[in-house]
């Protein structure tokens, strides 16, 4: 019976083994997302924060609305896209954007640069339907409204880092500054303020 045990028990402590090697390998694997190596938790939320900038943009562009297009660019590359999307309209066309999948977001280089300012560049790959419609007759007349595309774009992005601007946390309630890397100094959240998000600065097609 003891022996029975036993038996039992190392059964039990090897499978438990297991689990636990199974766990520590597959939480180690890095997500495909962000490439090959593993990437820190912060750069993956910055990182999918500028790939939400990104969808903003495209869909704004898409349906014509250019609050975010201003909110989210600097002025030159701003004013190069109202002057496309009037282009657009006064020929009674329109870009269709929709579905946008990541398929890979790259860092390339984040730094601080002069006066308060953060520097980001980084490499994505997007696979979405991206074609041009006539308003009129509904119908395509450039790209494909049945096969999604696959885009490469490295994109330039800064942000201000405030200086002696203050905000609640959300997460533990504390009036806090941003730290270098806009977290709160009590809780290390990160926390991502109207003032202090990136711009993209340069979007270059790879
Ligand atoms: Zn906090």
């Amino acid at each position: 019976m003891d022996q029975l045990v036993i038996i039992l028990l190392s059964f039990l402590g090897i499978l438990l083994l297991s689990l636990i090697i199974f766990l520590i390998l597959f939480l180690s694997k890095p997500d495909s997302k962000f490439g090959k190596k593993k990437v820190p938790e912060i750069d993956k939320i910055i990182l999918m924060n500028i790939f939400d900038i990104y969808k903003t943009i495209q869909y704004a562009w898409a349906s014509f609305d250019i609050v975010p297009l201003k909110e989210y660019l600097t002025i030159p590359i701003y004013q190069y896209y109202i002057q496309q999307l009037d282009i657009l309209k006064r020929s009674n066309q329109q870009n269709i954007i929709s579905d946008i999948e990541l398929i890979e977001i790259l860092k390339i280089y984040f730094r601080p640069i002069e006066n308060n300012q953060e520097r980001i560049i980084v490499s994505l790959k997007t696979k979405e339907y991206n074609y041009v419609n006539d308003t009129n007759t509904g119908k395509v007349v450039r790209g494909s409204n049945t096969t999604k595309i696959i885009n490469k774009y490295r994109l330039t992005l800064t942000r201000k880092k405030p200086s002696n601007v203050t905000v609640v946390c959300p997460n533990c309630g504390k009036t806090t500054e941003y730290s270098s890397k806009g977290e709160c100094i009590h809780c290390n959240t990160y926390i991502l303020g109207q003032e202090y998000h990136f711009i993209i600065e340069k979007i270059e097609k790879i």
